[in-house]
């Protein structure tokens, strides 16, 4: 669940008071389902949260470039990530880059004025962002779960299938060996009962959601979020009762089955 909630924030760059949306949010730094972008109205400083600024952004937000980008008027959302990627670009924060050019992708999904190609762009963005912060280590502190997830979607998304196919297996090839290794220190005590280590749960769910990534590669199925919150718990549980992978391919056999019949109503309805 996320929350938005208005704070008083002090702007890093000209230390002006304003509120600004503040977002709760359990997702992951990766994760962009929803996202706050805060906005001095006095300075146009546009960033996640304002009141952190070092030296290098308070000279770009104060360059004649920066003012010649902002707006009077009040900024739309993608004209403030458009900021916000400006500035992350000229600090070669990549990761605050991918953040910002995933969220506009975001928007132009959802944007039904835009067309397919202007959509593919904006993914296409993105992920070099997110390859390019690979590239320079700055996704060391992601959660490498978290990392491949967002990778192979966006490849999905990009119609690269045999791509998105690869690194799924890799990180199902990736996750079994960390289960087996998890397995090792499985503990029984006296009275039966069996100490799962916590790490395993969410290494079976990277399986099951990989899984599912590559039916849906088979099945040359590019949108973005195809899953359904329902579909969204299948994987989950499908995660849960995993013990090996020839059980996990029949479970996703069946989930498979049901999905074909899902798409094909679908396409007799649209
Ligand atoms: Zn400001």
């Amino acid at each position: 669940m996320a929350v938005n909630r208005m704070k008083m924030k002090r702007c890093g760059v000209c230390r002006y008071e304003s509120f600004q949306p503040v977002l709760h949010s359990n997702f992951s730094s990766l994760s962009h389902q929803s996202r706050s972008i805060q906005e001095c109205p006095r300075c146009g400083y546009c960033w996640i949260d304002i009141e952190k600024a070092d030296n290098k952004t308070r000279r770009i937000v104060r360059s004649p470039t920066y003012a010649k980008i902002v707006k009077d008027e009040e900024m739309s959302l993608r004209e403030r990530y458009l900021l916000e990627l400006y500035i992350a670009r000229r600090k070669r924060d990549y990761l605050s880059a991918f953040g910002a050019a995933s969220a506009m992708a975001r928007s132009y999904e959802t944007d039904a004025t835009a067309d397919e190609k202007t959509k593919k762009e904006a993914v296409t963005r993105a992920l070099d962002f997110l390859e390019k912060a690979v590239l320079s280590g700055q996704t060391k502190k992601v959660d490498w779960k978290e990392l491949v997830k967002t990778q192979v979607a966006l490849l999905r998304r990009l119609s690269r299938f045999a791509e998105a196919s690869a690194k799924a297996e890799d990180a199902v090839v990736k996750a079994e060996k960390l289960i087996r290794d998890e397995l090792k220190n499985v503990k029984e005590t006296g009275r039966g009962v069996v100490f799962v280590p916590e790490k395993i749960p969410p290494l079976k769910e990277l399986v099951a959601w990989m899984e599912v990534q590559k039916v849906l590669c088979r099945f040359k199925d590019h949108r973005m979020q195809p899953l359904t919150p329902d579909k969204r718990l299948r994987i989950l549980d499908l995660g849960r009762r995993y013990r090996n992978r020839a059980e996990m391919r029949e479970a996703i056999k069946r989930w498979h089955r049901e999905y074909e019949k899902d798409r094909e109503m679908a396409d007799t309805s649209e």
